[in-house]
């Protein structure tokens, strides 16, 4: 009978030999999150297959080598502030919250409320405490800024401005951009500091952003 705990290594193990990850601390997150804590009882056999999973209202929970690769671009590091956009089940938002401890927070915001409720939920209960859910739509960008670092898990038409202003000068900022297959873009102040330098990281599958900079 393999464990739970086994099945998680594994599929770590995996993603480090397929070249997903290369951080040992982004491995160390991983290791530590127990995604299936993020899923109904019926799909957690489902916990560590690398491929999202279904979580209800149309949306999925990322699969893992997604996460580790956006968590390696934002170079997440302990004390910083992170704003999210769409929690969906909570877990990535949970692997980024492992990583900016001690002293960081992730903000995550969510635009469907039975998600939000089920993510808070889920956090709370494997004990992850430097996360707050907001249900609002945060292509709108929130109150508390500015952030470290700002990452989408939805594929937005264009990177919403509102986001941009709410980014540290040293920040950086990560979203799907486009139809699919969507293109990973990271955004970061130019070098004369008054525009956005944008790198195309390569292709990628999201489900859409909704809201006031969404798809509809
Ligand atoms: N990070 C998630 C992936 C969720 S899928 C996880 O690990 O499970 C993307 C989520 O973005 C969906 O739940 C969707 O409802 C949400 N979303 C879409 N548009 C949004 C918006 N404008 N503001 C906040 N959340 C949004």
């Amino acid at each position: 009978m393999v464990t739970i705990h086994e099945q998680r290594d594994r599929l770590v193990d995996d993603l480090l030999d397929r070249g997903y990850v290369h951080d040992p601390r982004v491995a160390e997150a991983l290791r530590f999150v127990p995604r299936e804590a993020f899923l109904e009882a019926r799909d957690r056999s489902l916990a560590y297959e690398d491929r999202p999973v279904w979580i209800g209202w149309s949306q999925t929970m990322s699969a893992p080598h997604m996460v580790a690769i956006m968590c390696e671009y934002l170079d997440l590091q302990p004390g910083q502030r992170v704003l999210e956009i769409g929690t969906g089940s909570g877990y990535h938002a949970a692997v980024t919250a492992r990583l900016v401890e001690p002293g960081g927070t992730v903000v995550t915001t969510e635009i469907i409320e039975p998600l939000a409720s089920r993510a808070e939920a889920c956090l709370r209960r494997a004990g992850i405490n430097n996360v707050e859910v907001l249900h609002t739509d945060g292509s709108r960008g929130v109150e508390g800024g500015p952030f470290d670092r700002i990452y989408l898990t939805c594929s937005a038409p264009r990177i919403p401005p509102p986001l941009l202003e709410e980014l540290k000068t040293d920040g950086i900022l990560l979203a799907p951009i486009g139809e699919m297959p969507s293109r990973l873009v990271r955004a970061r102040r130019d070098a004369e500091g008054t525009g956005w330098a944008e790198e195309d990281l390569g292709a990628c599958a999201f489900v859409p952003l909704r809201g006031a900079f969404g798809v509809a």
